[in-house]
C-alpha cells in the first residue's frame, strides 16, 4: 500500500508504469492546480514588488517568498 501525498489516504498503487504518489486523479489534479496557482502568485507578487516603492515592495517580496516556500513544500 502507498499513502496519497495529498489527502493521506492509503491506496493500492498500480503495478504498471511509474508508481503514483496520489490515490486518485482528483488528488493528482488538485496538487497540479495548487502548483499552477502558486507559480502564478509568485510571478505576480514579484511583478508587484518590482513596480511598487517601499514599503509595498517589501510586502510583495514577503508574499512572493511565502508562495515560493509553499511551492517548494508541495508533495
Ligand atoms: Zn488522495
Amino acid at each position: 500500500m502507498s499513502t496519497c501525498a495529498r489527502c493521506g489516504e492509503a491506496f493500492e498503487p498500480s503495478r504498471r508504469g511509474r508508481p503514483s504518489r496520489f490515490c486518485s486523479d482528483r488528488c493528482r489534479k488538485a496538487r497540479h492546480q495548487r502548483e499552477q496557482t502558486l507559480r502564478r502568485q509568485v510571478d505576480r507578487y514579484k511583478d508587484l514588488a518590482a513596480q511598487n516603492p517601499e514599503p509595498y515592495r517589501s510586502w510583495w517580496q514577503f508574499k512572493a517568498a511565502e508562495a515560493q516556500a509553499e511551492l517548494s513544500q508541495l508533495p
